[in-house]
Formats: structure tokens, sequence, C-alpha cells
């Protein structure tokens, strides 16, 4: 097999040609087909995470030490099955899901794998991921049928699509006068957008610092638009909504998109944060309790939920974002890509 390893952080990615392994047990073996390239790569490419104030998490504290394969939106065909692995075939197309638990606490024996308490195994996290030839999935069960989804479009689905339909789920109830701004619209903000419109959700804001990337967000069924680079974002977004903004869900996760979420959001709103750009939130507390205003973080998704997303793919509900497809072999070029901005929608790593 071959995999696109990152061998000292923020270098090129090396071409490395390893054996191919072996399934064991309840293990599968999928040969990758196609593999999205996520914005969260980059913080794990570069090896840190901001905290702001000069603080940085280091993905080295948590076991993610070079050589590695990232890669968590895998999409390949099953190519060989451990002796106990049931209920799927050699040549079934499949959709892996990524965020793998231990298996065995409490969180993940409710079907909440990516919350798990006692030793993530999450593909391209902490396992080898899917900027490779191959990768190993410890059980059938996190292979999810995609039938008559364009093979790109349902790898993002194991992160992005799966991300901002958790996001989604955080949300308050929503009355037929509510908002709902989306944060940011590169790739996951893009499918947020399809995925609230796919779940009945007419009023959208789609809030970003880029036309193009604001155009594409009409296309998919924003209701609104607003370029964040406006000096008054803030009252520009709560006015757009009426004063009706229920939910911010902020796909970028820096100071300055807090602050418009937080602040536009009208009494009993709720902010979600999915994110991962960094910094710190320094927020004065009584209005938090004064408007009632929830902030909750939200991590991925668990396997229940990208089967629902899925499925809303399945029924044409879900609109597909922009995908380009392009080399593995490009794999660097996207990530630089990527960092600078320039990619609309996902770009989806392909391997022949
Ligand atoms: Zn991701
Ligand atoms: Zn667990």
């Amino acid at each position: 097999m071959i995999s696109y390893d990152v061998i000292e952080h923020g270098k090129p990615l090396q071409k490395i040609l390893k054996e191919t392994p072996r399934p064991t047990g309840t293990e599968v073996l999928v040969r990758v087909t196609r593999s999205g390239v996520c914005h969260s790569d980059l913080h794990i490419w570069d090896g840190y995470f901001d905290l702001g104030g000069g603080k940085r998490f280091y993905v080295r504290d948590r076991g993610c030490i070079p050589p590695f394969t990232l890669g968590h939106e895998p999409f390949g065909i099953v190519e060989a099955l451990g002796p106990k692995a049931k209920g799927v075939r050699i040549g079934q197309k499949r959709i892996v899901f990524p965020w793998i638990g231990c298996g065995k606490c409490p969180v993940c024996k409710s079907g909440q794998d990516n919350y798990c308490v006692s030793g993530s195994r999450f593909l391209g996290v902490n396992r080898a991921g899917a900027y490779a030839s191959h990768v190993l999935v410890p059980h059938p069960k996190y292979l999810v049928d995609a039938g008559g989804i364009d093979d790109a479009f349902a790898a993002t689905l194991a992160c992005s699509g799966l991300t901002t339909y958790s996001a989604a789920a955080k949300l308050p109830d929503l009355g037929p006068k509510d908002w709902v701004a989306v944060i940011g619209c590169g790739g996951l903000g893009l499918v947020c957008v399809s995925v609230l419109r796919a779940k009945g959700v007419k009023n959208v804001i789609a809030c970003d610092i880029d036309p193009a990337k604001l155009e594409a967000a009409k296309a998919l069924g924003a209701k609104l638009t607003l370029d964040t680079r406006a000096p008054d974002a803030t009252p520009k977004l709560a006015a757009l909504a009426t004063g009706n903004l229920a939910g911010a869900i902020d796909l970028v996760g820096m100071p300055a998109t807090a602050a418009l979420g937080l602040g536009a959001l009208r009494k009993g709103g709720r902010y979600v944060l999915c994110g991962l750009f960094g910094g710190e939130l320094v927020h004065p507390l009584p209005p938090f309790a004064q408007r009632a205003i929830g902030i909750v973080g939200s991590y991925v998704g668990n396997l229940q939920e990208l089967k629902e997303v899925v499925a809303l793919a399945k029924r044409r509900k879900l609109k597909s974002t922009p995908v380009t497809v392009r080399p593995a072999s490009e794999v660097t070029a996207i990530l630089e890509d990527l960092k600078a901005g320039r990619v609309l929608g996902r770009a989806v790593l392909e391997f022949a």
C-alpha cells in the first residue's frame, strides 16, 4: 500500500510504500478510492492548536507524533475481511465512520464513540487515516452504505456532513420567525447550509469574508448573506435576522466569529462552536444569564448521526456542496490551498 505521511510537522507530506495490513478478528481492510481533505488536518499537520494568549495545545501530547497518516473522510471498497468480520462483503463500496472510540467505555456503549473517555481510535488522528490507498477499520459496523451518492461527496459526509449535522441538532427549537447564522462558509459551512435546508430550516444567513463563498452558500439555499468584513457586522447580523437570531453555528472558531455569533443572538439563543481556528473567549459573564444564552461545543458526530445524514443525501434532500477531486499525489498542495483559503467547498483525494 501507499500513504502520504506527515514525517515532520508543517513539511511536505511524503509518499511512503509499506506493507498492506491484513485484517484480523473483526477488522476490515478498505481500499480507499476517495479521501476528503479537512481544514482540521491543517492543525494536526502544523502540530498544534492555538489556545489564545500565546498558549498552544500540541498534538504530540495526545500521542500524535510523526510519522503518521492523516485523513478522516474515507470512502472506498471493502478489500479484505478478518475471520470474524460479518455483515459486509468484499467489493462493497462504503463510507468509513472515522470517529471510533475504545468500544468499551460507557460513553462508547451508549453510541457516542466520538466522546469516548478512555482511548479514542479516531482514523487520521489516533490511528492511520485515509491519505492512503488502504485503511484498516476495527469492525464492519463502522462502514456505512452510500449507494446512489456521488463517491467524492459521500467521502465528505464522514466529517463535514456529520459535524454540521450534529451541530445543527444542538440548536434550540426553532419557530417560524427564527433565524440561524452559519459563520464561515468553507467546506463545513457550505455543507452546514445544505444540512439546515435539508432539515427544513428556511431562514439561514451565511456569513463569510469571501464573496465567492457567500455566492456558493446562496446557491445551496442560504436566504441571506453577510460579508463579515463590515465593521458593524454584529448589529448587521442581528438586523438581518430581524432580532430573531436563535442560533449561530460557528465553523471558524476565532475571537471575532465568537463575538459575532454571541453578540447577534436573541435572548434564549444558542451559539454552537465547531471551528478550531483558535484563540480565547473573553466575555462579560452577566449577559449569558440575563440573555439566557447557551454556548455549546460540538465535535464531529456519532455513527447514528452519520447514518442519518447519509439517509438525507440518499433521499436527495441534501444538496451536494462543491467538491473538487484531485490526485492524491497533490495532497501537500491541497493543504497549502486550504490554508490560503483557495478551496471552494471540499477538495477530495483520488487514489487510482
Ligand atoms: Zn474534519
Ligand atoms: Zn470509549
